[in-house]
Protein backbone atom coordinates (compact mmCIF):
# COMPACT_ATOMS: atom_id res chain seq x y z
CA UNK A 1 0.00 0.00 0.00
CA UNK A 2 1.03 3.75 -0.66
CA UNK A 3 2.33 5.25 2.45
CA UNK A 4 4.23 8.65 2.77
CA UNK A 5 4.20 11.16 5.40
CA UNK A 6 4.83 13.94 3.01
CA UNK A 7 2.70 12.42 -0.48
CA UNK A 8 -1.11 12.31 0.26
CA UNK A 9 -3.17 9.87 -1.98
CA UNK A 10 -7.25 10.83 -1.89
CA UNK A 11 -8.58 7.79 -3.70
CA UNK A 12 -11.88 9.27 -5.53
CA UNK A 13 -14.77 7.45 -6.90
CA UNK A 14 -16.50 7.67 -10.13
CA UNK A 15 -16.93 10.95 -11.28
CA UNK A 16 -13.56 12.22 -10.34
CA UNK A 17 -10.04 12.19 -10.45
CA UNK A 18 -7.60 11.30 -7.51
CA UNK A 19 -6.10 14.60 -5.61
CA UNK A 20 -2.41 14.22 -4.47
CA UNK A 21 -1.95 16.30 -1.40
CA UNK A 22 1.69 17.24 -1.11
CA UNK A 23 3.18 18.43 2.04
CA UNK A 24 6.74 20.79 1.40
CA UNK A 25 8.55 23.36 3.40
CA UNK A 26 6.42 25.71 0.89
CA UNK A 27 3.12 24.56 2.38
CA UNK A 28 0.92 22.11 0.20
CA UNK A 29 0.22 21.56 -3.52
CA UNK A 30 -2.56 19.78 -4.61
CA UNK A 31 -2.11 17.86 -8.16
CA UNK A 32 -5.81 17.60 -9.56
CA UNK A 33 -9.33 18.80 -7.78
CA UNK A 34 -11.75 16.00 -8.64
CA UNK A 35 -15.13 16.79 -10.45
CA UNK A 36 -17.67 19.79 -9.31
CA UNK A 37 -20.45 17.38 -7.91
CA UNK A 38 -17.73 15.98 -5.10
CA UNK A 39 -16.30 19.55 -4.48
CA UNK A 40 -17.67 19.35 -1.15
CA UNK A 41 -15.78 16.33 -0.03
CA UNK A 42 -12.75 17.53 -1.86
CA UNK A 43 -12.11 20.86 0.40
CA UNK A 44 -12.81 18.33 3.29
CA UNK A 45 -10.66 15.72 2.23
CA UNK A 46 -7.69 18.20 0.87
CA UNK A 47 -8.16 19.96 4.53
CA UNK A 48 -7.77 16.53 6.22
CA UNK A 49 -4.84 15.82 4.72
CA UNK A 50 -3.23 19.07 4.44
CA UNK A 51 -3.57 19.91 8.41
CA UNK A 52 -1.93 22.76 9.70
CA UNK A 53 -0.19 23.43 6.14
CA UNK A 54 -1.65 26.75 4.32
CA UNK A 55 -2.99 25.28 0.02
CA UNK A 56 -0.29 27.25 -1.71
CA UNK A 57 -1.14 25.99 -5.17
CA UNK A 58 -3.11 23.63 -7.47
CA UNK A 59 -1.17 21.65 -9.74
CA UNK A 60 -3.51 20.01 -12.82
CA UNK A 61 -2.07 17.04 -15.31
CA UNK A 62 -4.68 18.30 -17.86
CA UNK A 63 -8.12 20.51 -17.85
CA UNK A 64 -10.19 17.86 -17.95
CA UNK A 65 -13.79 18.84 -15.75
CA UNK A 66 -12.83 15.58 -13.58
CA UNK A 67 -9.24 16.89 -12.85
CA UNK A 68 -9.86 20.71 -13.08
CA UNK A 69 -13.49 20.40 -11.48
CA UNK A 70 -12.52 21.93 -7.76
CA UNK A 71 -9.89 24.58 -9.35
CA UNK A 72 -12.64 27.23 -8.66
CA UNK A 73 -13.78 26.52 -5.48
CA UNK A 74 -10.14 25.76 -3.97
CA UNK A 75 -8.97 28.96 -5.31
CA UNK A 76 -12.11 31.07 -3.55
CA UNK A 77 -11.19 29.19 -0.38
CA UNK A 78 -7.42 29.18 -0.33
CA UNK A 79 -6.44 31.82 -2.57
CA UNK A 80 -3.85 29.46 -3.99
CA UNK A 81 -2.24 29.38 -7.14
CA UNK A 82 -3.38 27.26 -10.11
CA UNK A 83 -0.44 26.10 -12.42
CA UNK A 84 -1.58 24.04 -15.63
CA UNK A 85 0.48 22.62 -18.36
CA UNK A 86 0.98 24.70 -21.68
CA UNK A 87 -1.40 24.82 -24.73
CA UNK A 88 -4.60 25.64 -23.11
CA UNK A 89 -3.57 28.61 -20.87
CA UNK A 90 -5.63 30.87 -23.78
CA UNK A 91 -8.34 28.93 -23.39
CA UNK A 92 -8.43 28.98 -19.74
CA UNK A 93 -8.16 33.02 -19.93
CA UNK A 94 -11.05 33.38 -22.38
CA UNK A 95 -13.18 30.81 -20.78
CA UNK A 96 -13.77 28.71 -24.31
CA UNK A 97 -15.61 25.63 -22.79
CA UNK A 98 -15.95 24.46 -26.34
CA UNK A 99 -12.18 23.57 -26.75
CA UNK A 100 -11.64 23.11 -23.19
CA UNK A 101 -14.15 20.21 -23.75
CA UNK A 102 -16.95 20.77 -21.21
CA UNK A 103 -19.44 21.84 -23.79
CA UNK A 104 -19.25 18.90 -26.01
CA UNK A 105 -18.78 16.01 -23.30
CA UNK A 106 -21.99 17.93 -21.59
CA UNK A 107 -19.76 18.19 -18.47
CA UNK A 108 -19.37 21.18 -16.35
CA UNK A 109 -15.82 22.92 -14.62
CA UNK A 110 -16.61 25.94 -13.09
CA UNK A 111 -14.37 28.77 -14.26
CA UNK A 112 -11.42 29.43 -12.92
CA UNK A 113 -8.00 30.97 -13.52
CA UNK A 114 -4.16 30.20 -14.29
CA UNK A 115 -1.57 31.90 -12.19
CA UNK A 116 1.17 29.87 -14.45
CA UNK A 117 2.07 27.55 -16.84
CA UNK A 118 5.06 25.02 -16.87
CA UNK A 119 6.53 23.46 -19.64
CA UNK A 120 7.55 19.79 -20.02
CA UNK A 121 11.05 18.98 -18.76
CA UNK A 122 10.14 22.01 -16.04
CA UNK A 123 10.99 20.61 -12.44
CA UNK A 124 8.29 21.88 -9.79
CA UNK A 125 9.06 21.20 -6.28
CA UNK A 126 6.63 19.48 -4.63
CA UNK A 127 6.55 17.44 -1.29
CA UNK A 128 10.23 18.89 -1.02
CA UNK A 129 11.41 16.68 -4.11
CA UNK A 130 12.22 17.33 -7.61
CA UNK A 131 9.17 15.97 -10.18
CA UNK A 132 10.23 16.67 -13.70
CA UNK A 133 7.38 17.31 -16.23
CA UNK A 134 6.66 14.73 -18.60
CA UNK A 135 4.64 15.24 -22.07
CA UNK A 136 1.41 12.79 -22.03
CA UNK A 137 0.00 12.93 -25.22
CA UNK A 138 -2.85 9.77 -26.10
CA UNK A 139 -5.70 10.73 -23.95
CA UNK A 140 -5.39 14.48 -24.44
CA UNK A 141 -2.14 15.96 -26.18
CA UNK A 142 -2.01 18.75 -23.48
CA UNK A 143 -1.69 15.93 -20.52
CA UNK A 144 1.55 15.69 -18.54
CA UNK A 145 2.91 13.22 -16.04
CA UNK A 146 4.93 14.16 -13.53
CA UNK A 147 8.14 11.82 -12.43
CA UNK A 148 9.70 11.27 -9.16
CA UNK A 149 13.36 9.99 -10.04
CA UNK A 150 14.42 9.96 -6.26
CA UNK A 151 10.98 8.08 -5.14
CA UNK A 152 10.97 6.24 -8.37
CA UNK A 153 7.41 7.29 -8.26
CA UNK A 154 5.28 8.30 -11.77
CA UNK A 155 2.20 10.51 -11.28
CA UNK A 156 0.70 9.03 -14.48
CA UNK A 157 -2.68 10.98 -14.78
CA UNK A 158 -4.79 9.37 -17.58
CA UNK A 159 -2.30 7.47 -19.64
CA UNK A 160 -1.82 4.44 -17.46
CA UNK A 161 -3.92 3.07 -14.94
CA UNK A 162 -3.99 -0.56 -13.32
CA UNK A 163 -6.10 -1.80 -15.94
CA UNK A 164 -6.24 0.62 -18.94
CA UNK A 165 -5.98 4.55 -20.04
CA UNK A 166 -8.22 6.77 -20.85
CA UNK A 167 -10.03 7.56 -24.18
CA UNK A 168 -8.24 8.56 -26.32
CA UNK A 169 -10.15 12.09 -27.86
CA UNK A 170 -7.72 13.29 -30.38
CA UNK A 171 -8.96 10.29 -32.61
CA UNK A 172 -12.55 11.25 -32.48
CA UNK A 173 -11.85 14.24 -33.63
CA UNK A 174 -9.60 12.75 -36.52
CA UNK A 175 -6.50 13.93 -34.58
CA UNK A 176 -3.79 10.83 -34.58
CA UNK A 177 -3.15 10.02 -31.01
CA UNK A 178 -3.07 6.10 -31.27
CA UNK A 179 0.63 6.06 -31.72
CA UNK A 180 1.17 8.98 -29.23
CA UNK A 181 -0.48 6.72 -26.65
CA UNK A 182 2.22 4.23 -27.32
CA UNK A 183 4.89 6.78 -26.97
CA UNK A 184 3.46 7.65 -23.76
CA UNK A 185 3.89 4.32 -22.63
CA UNK A 186 7.05 3.43 -24.10
CA UNK A 187 8.36 6.78 -22.06
CA UNK A 188 6.68 5.31 -19.00
CA UNK A 189 8.47 1.73 -19.30
CA UNK A 190 11.97 3.59 -19.59
CA UNK A 191 11.54 5.33 -16.60
CA UNK A 192 11.17 1.68 -15.01
CA UNK A 193 8.64 3.65 -11.80
CA UNK A 194 8.59 1.70 -8.71
CA UNK A 195 5.15 3.05 -7.82
CA UNK A 196 2.53 4.54 -10.20
CA UNK A 197 -0.10 6.89 -8.99
CA UNK A 198 -2.66 6.58 -11.64
CA UNK A 199 -5.36 9.37 -11.93
CA UNK A 200 -7.93 6.81 -11.03
CA UNK A 201 -8.15 3.72 -8.69
CA UNK A 202 -5.09 3.39 -6.39
CA UNK A 203 -1.38 3.65 -6.79
CA UNK A 204 0.50 0.20 -7.63
CA UNK A 205 3.65 -1.17 -8.18
CA UNK A 206 2.60 -3.73 -10.92
CA UNK A 207 3.61 -1.36 -13.54
CA UNK A 208 4.76 -4.53 -16.20
CA UNK A 209 1.69 -5.67 -15.79
CA UNK A 210 -0.25 -2.64 -16.39
CA UNK A 211 1.81 -1.73 -19.22
CA UNK A 212 1.03 -5.13 -20.74
CA UNK A 213 -2.77 -4.80 -20.33
CA UNK A 214 -2.13 -0.68 -21.67
CA UNK A 215 -0.23 -1.97 -24.36
CA UNK A 216 -2.47 -4.66 -26.01
CA UNK A 217 -5.82 -2.62 -25.63
CA UNK A 218 -4.04 0.17 -28.22
CA UNK A 219 -3.27 -2.28 -30.49
CA UNK A 220 -7.10 -3.34 -29.78
CA UNK A 221 -8.35 0.19 -30.45
CA UNK A 222 -6.17 1.11 -33.29
CA UNK A 223 -7.23 -1.95 -35.01
CA UNK A 224 -10.25 -0.79 -35.03
CA UNK A 225 -11.04 3.07 -34.81
CA UNK A 226 -14.21 2.55 -34.02
CA UNK A 227 -13.76 0.67 -30.96
CA UNK A 228 -12.61 3.57 -29.61
CA UNK A 229 -15.33 5.75 -30.86
CA UNK A 230 -17.83 3.07 -29.00
CA UNK A 231 -15.77 3.30 -26.03
CA UNK A 232 -16.25 6.70 -25.99
CA UNK A 233 -19.27 7.19 -26.20
CA UNK A 234 -20.06 4.80 -23.57
CA UNK A 235 -17.49 6.80 -21.09
CA UNK A 236 -19.55 9.81 -21.85
CA UNK A 237 -22.93 8.58 -21.28
CA UNK A 238 -21.96 6.16 -18.23
CA UNK A 239 -20.59 9.30 -16.57
CA UNK A 240 -23.56 11.96 -17.45
CA UNK A 241 -25.74 9.58 -16.28
CA UNK A 242 -23.66 9.14 -13.06
CA UNK A 243 -24.01 12.96 -12.57
CA UNK A 244 -27.56 13.26 -13.38
CA UNK A 245 -28.80 9.92 -11.61
CA UNK A 246 -31.88 9.88 -14.56
CA UNK A 247 -32.15 11.00 -18.07
CA UNK A 248 -34.75 10.81 -20.63
CA UNK A 249 -34.33 9.92 -23.95
CA UNK A 250 -34.49 13.43 -25.41
CA UNK A 251 -31.64 13.91 -22.24
CA UNK A 252 -29.34 11.16 -23.60
CA UNK A 253 -30.12 12.84 -27.49
CA UNK A 254 -28.64 15.92 -26.34
CA UNK A 255 -25.64 14.34 -25.18
CA UNK A 256 -24.79 12.68 -28.16
CA UNK A 257 -25.93 15.00 -30.39
CA UNK A 258 -23.34 17.79 -28.74
CA UNK A 259 -20.77 14.92 -28.67
CA UNK A 260 -21.28 14.44 -32.82
CA UNK A 261 -20.98 18.01 -33.29
CA UNK A 262 -17.01 18.47 -32.33
CA UNK A 263 -16.35 14.99 -33.47
CA UNK A 264 -15.90 14.26 -37.16
CA UNK A 265 -14.57 10.43 -37.07
CA UNK A 266 -17.22 10.06 -34.04
CA UNK A 267 -20.21 11.00 -36.94
CA UNK A 268 -19.09 9.16 -39.53
CA UNK A 269 -18.94 5.82 -37.30
CA UNK A 270 -22.05 6.65 -36.27
CA UNK A 271 -24.21 7.93 -39.29
CA UNK A 272 -27.44 7.31 -37.63
CA UNK A 273 -29.86 9.72 -36.17
CA UNK A 274 -28.72 11.08 -33.00
CA UNK A 275 -32.24 9.60 -31.51
CA UNK A 276 -30.92 5.93 -32.71
CA UNK A 277 -27.61 6.05 -31.28
CA UNK A 278 -29.18 7.27 -27.73
CA UNK A 279 -32.10 4.23 -28.06
CA UNK A 280 -28.62 1.98 -28.71
CA UNK A 281 -26.88 3.31 -26.03
CA UNK A 282 -29.57 3.40 -23.36
CA UNK A 283 -30.03 -0.35 -24.54
CA UNK A 284 -26.12 -0.81 -23.74
CA UNK A 285 -26.20 1.32 -20.61
CA UNK A 286 -29.40 -1.30 -19.28
CA UNK A 287 -27.10 -4.78 -20.66
CA UNK A 288 -24.24 -3.15 -18.59
CA UNK A 289 -26.65 -3.00 -15.37
CA UNK A 290 -25.36 0.68 -15.37
CA UNK A 291 -29.14 1.45 -15.52
CA UNK A 292 -32.88 0.43 -15.20
CA UNK A 293 -35.83 1.72 -16.75
CA UNK A 294 -38.19 3.56 -15.36
CA UNK A 295 -40.68 5.13 -17.52
CA UNK A 296 -39.35 7.03 -20.47
CA UNK A 297 -35.82 7.48 -18.59
CA UNK A 298 -32.83 5.34 -17.30
CA UNK A 299 -32.17 5.77 -13.74
CA UNK A 300 -28.27 5.12 -12.62
CA UNK A 301 -28.26 1.93 -10.59
CA UNK A 302 -24.52 2.62 -8.53
ZN1 LIG B 1 -8.85 13.05 -18.71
Amino acid sequence: MWAHDKIKVLERGWLSSNNIVMLGAEGATVVDTAYVTDVDDTLRLIDEARGDAPLVRIVNTHLHSDHAGGNAALQARHGCAVWIPPGESELVDTWDEARLSYRHTSQQCPRFTSDRVFAPHDTLHMADEDWLVLPAPGHDHAMVMLWCERLGTLISADALWEKGFGVIFPELAGIPGFAQQRDTLDLIAQLQPRWVIPGHGKPFQTVDAALQVARSRIDWLSEEPRRNTDNALKVLLAFKLLEARRMTHADLTALVEASLSRNAVMRAHYPMPPEAIAAAMGEQLLRAGAAVREGDAWVATR
